[in-house]
């Protein structure tokens, strides 16, 4: 068993947790990040990115988290291949504890575990996603320009994703296994006032249809929810969008969680109820969770802990005194 000390400890190495690192770095700080089960985040799982700042041309998502990596490392992080099962926060310096057994402590902490997009668990879910079959619209959407689509869900995620496809595609179904949907009435009103979209209700999904060859998706079989009907509809694009699990199991009893799980943290910065510990990215916002919004209250993260432990270490010494 090792002990690893460090002024600032990052939990998760996606775009929040290297931003956090590369600022942390450069304050000073030496950071450690522990990178978790999946080394660079979510943008792994993914090929082209289009919508992050600085490349002109269309960039592959593990290519990027590749140089954020490098970067990182290049001003002085300490990349650790760990994954922490246990926390005390009770006391200064936090103590965490790793899958290796090795122990990890930090004068600050900062949480960027991120979340996952709940998936329906259908086998043609999974062998098309990325070819038709995707769970964030933001992302992926301006892929099917003119394309028919269909999002399946029903709360505010699912509305405003159906919302936001009708930038790129004539013909949006919403298609949704109740008769009303939970997403605020404002969200709603606009989506019915919206003459592009159409709603599918009492709908669940049994199969996306692959085309065969470099088709992908082609059609999404429905099954309804009342009656036990099959029926077909055509789309090029699917989004599934029934929530997300914010990774903060961990932290559950420790930490402020809201209602859905995600971190709490003071509004306008990265601050939890615990002081010396801080959140960002898509562990603590369920609006953006884009790679950019990730990496700017990475950044924040990284100030605001700074900041902090400056703060701290300033009384301790006059205290002394
Ligand atoms: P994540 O990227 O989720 O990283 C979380 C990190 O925490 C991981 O490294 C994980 O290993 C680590 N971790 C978790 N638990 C522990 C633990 N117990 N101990 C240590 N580490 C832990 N966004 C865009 O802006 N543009 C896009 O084109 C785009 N495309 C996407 C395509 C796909 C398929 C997906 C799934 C997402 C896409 N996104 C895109 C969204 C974007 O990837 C996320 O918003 C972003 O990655 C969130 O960054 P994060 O650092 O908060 O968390
Ligand atoms: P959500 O509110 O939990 O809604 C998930 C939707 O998916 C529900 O309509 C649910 O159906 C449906 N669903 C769940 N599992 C399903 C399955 N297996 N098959 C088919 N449908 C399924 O999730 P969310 O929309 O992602 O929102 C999460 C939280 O973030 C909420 O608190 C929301 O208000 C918030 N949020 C806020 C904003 C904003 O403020 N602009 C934007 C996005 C999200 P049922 O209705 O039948 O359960």
């Amino acid at each position: 068993m090792t002990t690893h000390s460090t002024r600032m400890l990052i939990l998760g190495s996606g775009p929040a947790g290297l931003s956090a690192a590369i600022y942390g770095a450069r304050a000073g700080m030496r950071p450690i990040v522990v990178q978790g089960i999946q080394p660079g985040g979510q943008l792994m799982t993914t090929t082209d990115v289009e919508n992050y700042p600085g490349f002109r041309d269309v960039i592959q998502g593990p290519w990027l988290m590749e140089e954020m990596q490098a970067q990182a490392e290049h001003v002085g992080t300490r990349l650790m291949y760990d994954t922490i099962v246990e926390v005390d926060l009770s006391k200064r310096p936090f103590r965490l504890i790793g899958d290796s057994g090795d122990v990890f402590e930090g004068d600050t902490l900062v949480i960027a575990t991120g979340a996952q997009a709940k998936w329906l668990g259908l086998d043609s879910e999974t062998a098309l996603q990325g070819k038709g079959v995707s769970a964030c619209a933001t992302c992926d959407g301006f892929f099917y320009r003119g394309k028919k689509v269909a999002v399946i869900g029903g709360g505010n995620t699912a509305v405003e994703e159906a919302l936001y496809l009708t930038n790129h595609s004539p013909d949006v179904t919403l298609i949704h296994r109740r008769d009303s949907l939970r997403a605020e009435k404002i969200l709603q009103d606009r989506l019915f006032a919206n003459e592009k979209i159409g709603v599918l209700w009492n709908k669940a999904v049994e199969r996306f249809v692959d085309g065969g060859g470099t088709a992908g998706l082609v059609a999404i079989e429905l099954r309804d929810t009342v009656t036990g009907e099959l029926s077909t509809l055509d789309v090029e694009g699917g989004f599934v969008a029934i929530g997300h699990h914010p990774a903060t199991e961990l932290f559950r009893g420790h930490v402020a969680l809201d209602k859905d799980g995600y971190i709490e943290v003071e509004t306008g910065s990265t601050r939890t109820n615990i002081p010396g510990v801080f959140a960002c990215g898509d562990v603590m916002d369920k609006v953006y969770r884009q790679a950019v919004t990730a990496a700017g209250t990475g950044c924040m993260a990284a100030l605001d802990a700074e900041r902090w432990l400056a703060e701290v270490e300033f009384e301790m010494a006059e205290a002394a005194e």
